[in-house]
């Protein structure tokens, strides 16, 4: 009989730890798991899963307006927001209760409270001391919000799924994912919506990507407001000034702030019983995901690595593979696809254009923007947009990127193919469905010249 309570505990009951919990158990090791707030995490309770929901509402309006050029006669209904709200919940309270019944059958002991460490095989969960022989940190990350005076009048993508009512206006600062993402929502729920980014909009992105969403934003009537960052919040009647440091107001009803995540590593002990901390707080591990420490383990948000729920979870399987199956298993980042839904959505795999070059020197560049076939009628003035970076010397596909509807769904079958060596010829060959837009990836025969960006 080991002389802990469980073999592995794991802290925090996102889809990453949840994922790692289960896995380990189905080996017949005892293993619990600490949550602090609900079982599910981010990703099911408070990002991907709501937001996603989020977009789907806030498309209607394009869908009810765009109706009008196929013959449709009505006119664009009024939105409820509270009635939205209300639904979303009971979907992620639904999903709740899934992932609760996950751990019950998976034989997973559950404890609710915040998790801290007393040493490297103790720990304080809630007002209870556990031990074990592993332990697993998966706590994630959470909104970081820029020390300005009067921040803290403003929200989060946490409060944001959560509001009571719908805004007239807001001003939405950063350019990231959240931001883009949550600028759609509100301008297709009919907000007036300001976008203040401070450098580029989705800066890390295929620049050509974000300079064709950039535009798109713009004429969805989102006022982008690029090269400056608030300075101050200031309350005023019925609403908030946003001070710039362009020496800009912009008066509004809400500010929500989507300046990035930090990892919950803080006030846990961690650096107490040897962990080691990088860049903002981001737990260090190895290629196995060890952290410094011999028995302590980290995955998903609270590391160094791709936040992204996908890959947490890969990284719990091969964590469990590497502790429990005698398979040692490190993460694979190579072709991870990924997406943004904003509007239109994006989806992406593989190297943007620079880092191509950097890596590989002359690349070919393969690019096609188009009207979709839906809107010929409709008359919407929206364009999709598609690159594919090729190396001439292997003829390897090194990069797909994709904006326009259905992207995300696109580029997931596409991440497939690069994930097996895919080249530009085997593209060519393959046959297109038609009529789609995805045709258009496997029909781009033209190359074409460095973006200028790129060149330099
Ligand atoms: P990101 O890191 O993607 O973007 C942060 C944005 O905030 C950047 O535009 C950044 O500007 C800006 N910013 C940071 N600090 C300040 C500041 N002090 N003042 C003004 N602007 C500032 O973070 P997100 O919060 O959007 O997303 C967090 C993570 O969540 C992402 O890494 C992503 O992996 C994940 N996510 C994934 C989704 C998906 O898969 N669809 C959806 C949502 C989130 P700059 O570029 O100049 O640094």
């Amino acid at each position: 009989m080991s002389q802990y309570d469980y073999d592995l505990f794991v802290i925090g009951a996102g889809s990453g730890g949840v994922r790692a919990a289960r896995m380990a158990s189905a080996e017949g090791i005892r293993v619990g798991i600490g949550e602090g707030r609900r079982i599910g995490g981010t990703c099911v309770l408070r990002g991907c899963v709501p937001k996603k929901l989020l977009v789907y509402a806030s498309h209607y309006h394009h869908d009810f307006e765009d109706a009008a050029g196929y013959g449709w006669r009505s006119r664009v209904p009024s939105h409820d927001w509270a009635t939205l709200i209300a639904k979303k919940n009971e979907e992620t309270d639904r999903l709740n209760g899934v992932y609760i019944s996950l751990l019950k059958n998976a034989n997973v002991s559950m404890h609710e409270g915040y998790c801290s460490f007393i040493d490297a095989n103790t720990l304080k969960v809630g007002e209870k001391t556990i031990t074990a022989e592993r332990i697993l940190i998966a706590s994630g990350a959470a909104p970081f919000v820029p020390n300005i005076p009067g921040a803290e009048h403003g929200i989060t993508s946490d409060e944001a799924l959560d509001l009571m009512s719908m805004p007239d206006r807001i001003v939405i600062v950063g350019g990231g994912y959240i931001a883009v993402e949550f600028a759609g929502i509100f301008a297709g729920l009919g907000a007036d919506v300001t976008l203040m980014v401070r450098s580029s909009v989705l800066r890390e992105f295929e620049s050509e990507v974000s300079d064709e969403l950039t535009e798109a934003m713009k004429a969805e009537g989102i006022n982008v407001v690029v090269g400056e960052s608030p300075t101050a919040v200031k309350p005023v009647d019925g609403g908030y000034v946003l001070t710039t440091d362009a020496g800009n107001e912009i008066t509004t009803d809400l500010v929500m702030f989507a300046t990035g995540r930090d990892p919950n590593s803080k006030g846990m002990g961690l650096e107490e019983v040897g962990v080691k901390l990088g860049k903002k707080g981001m737990v260090v591990v190895d290629q196995f995901s060890k952290t410094t420490v011999d028995n302590v383990y980290a995955i998903g948000d609270v590391t160094d690595r791709m936040a992204l729920t996908p890959v947490a979870i890969h990284e719990a399987m091969c964590l469990v593979d590497t502790l429990y199956k005698d398979k040692p298993r490190s993460p694979d980042y190579e072709f991870v696809p990924t997406a943004i839904f904003s509007q239109p959505p994006i989806g992406t795999v593989g190297l943007d254009e620079v880092t191509a070059r950097e890596r590989y020197g002359d690349i070919d560049v393969y690019a096609s923007r188009f009207r979709p076939m839906k809107h010929t009628l409709t008359g919407r003035q929206t364009f999709s947009f598609m690159k594919l970076l090729v190396d001439p010397k292997t003829d390897k596909v090194l990069g797909c990127h994709m904006l326009g509807d259905d992207a995300p769904e696109i580029v997931q079958g596409l991440g497939i193919a690069l994930k097996c060596g895919a080249t530009k010829a085997d593209f060519d060959a393959t046959i297109g469905i038609h009529p789609t837009a995805a045709e258009e990836f496997v029909t781009m025969r033209q190359k074409r010249e460095p973006v200028k960006q790129a060149a330099e």
